[in-house]
């Protein structure tokens, strides 16, 4: 599903040039869990970035399903992201002035669906996130594992083959944080293929194979 092939990146001032992606090549095949696991600044975000098509490389080839993604159409991109990949962030990155179902409901709007029925998808996915009884509430009235959840519902909702999740449990406690591990495990155990960036190595444990970052090359697989 995924091939990277020697991908390097940098970020480039007008006097500086910081390279952190420095030769990256691997495989993640379909229906995998993997996560990607570095100490802060080893290029994860960057690398997760680059999968997601939220940001170009410099050299090398990416390989999605056997299409290039290299130098795409910002349409092209963007339909990728919305047809193609879901996202999950450690900051949740809900709407605050929207309530959950209408959190969750949101790329259905994008995607001009009408009210009556983006909103009964949405509750479809409140429930598989076990919510349903929080569909009114606004994101400040929900606790950090709940607004996990609805970031999670508000991925699934236009059916992803893949899901990109950079730290997910960063901003919650042990408890909370196995908790939304257990959900992803299930979203993967449905066939979704996941890749989720995390430094905690209980985190990491918890999915089937973890690629290691440092000094922006993977030092094992
Ligand atoms: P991680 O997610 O592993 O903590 P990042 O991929 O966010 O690491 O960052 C890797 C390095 O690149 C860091 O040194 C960071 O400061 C730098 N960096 C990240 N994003 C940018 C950017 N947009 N512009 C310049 N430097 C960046
Ligand atoms: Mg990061």
């Amino acid at each position: 599903m995924i091939r990277l092939e020697n991908i390097h990146k940098s970020y480039k001032t007008e006097s500086t040039s910081l390279h952190v992606l420095k030769g990256i090549t691997t495989e993640i095949k379909t229906g995998e869990m993997v996560s990607i696991m570095g100490s802060s600044g080893s290029g994860k975000s960057t690398l997760l970035n680059i999968l997601g098509i939220l940001d170009n490389y410099d050299q090398g080839s990416y390989y999605l399903n056997d299409i290039l993604v290299q130098k795409m159409s910002e349409k092209k991109a963007a339909w990728f992201r919305n047809n193609y990949l879901g996202f999950v962030f450690q900051s949740f990155n809900l709407i605050s002035y929207k309530n959950a179902l209408e959190n969750v409901a949101l790329p259905l709007y994008y995607q001009k669906v009408g009210r009556r029925k983006r909103n009964q998808i949405a509750m479809e996915y409140l429930e598989k996130v076990g919510l349903t009884e929080w569909a009114q509430h606004l994101p400040s009235e929900l606790s950090g594992g709940q607004k996990q959840r609805i970031a999670i519902a508000r991925a699934l909702i236009s059916k992803p083959k893949v899901i990109f999740a950079d730290e997910p449990t960063g901003a919650l406690d042990t408890q909370t944080s196995f908790e939304v591990m257990q959900l992803l495990k299930t979203v993967n155990q449905e066939g979704i293929t996941l890749v989720i960036v995390t430094h905690e190595n209980d985190i990491a444990a918890m999915t089937d194979r973890v690629i290691r970052l440092r000094d922006g090359l993977i030092i094992n697989e």
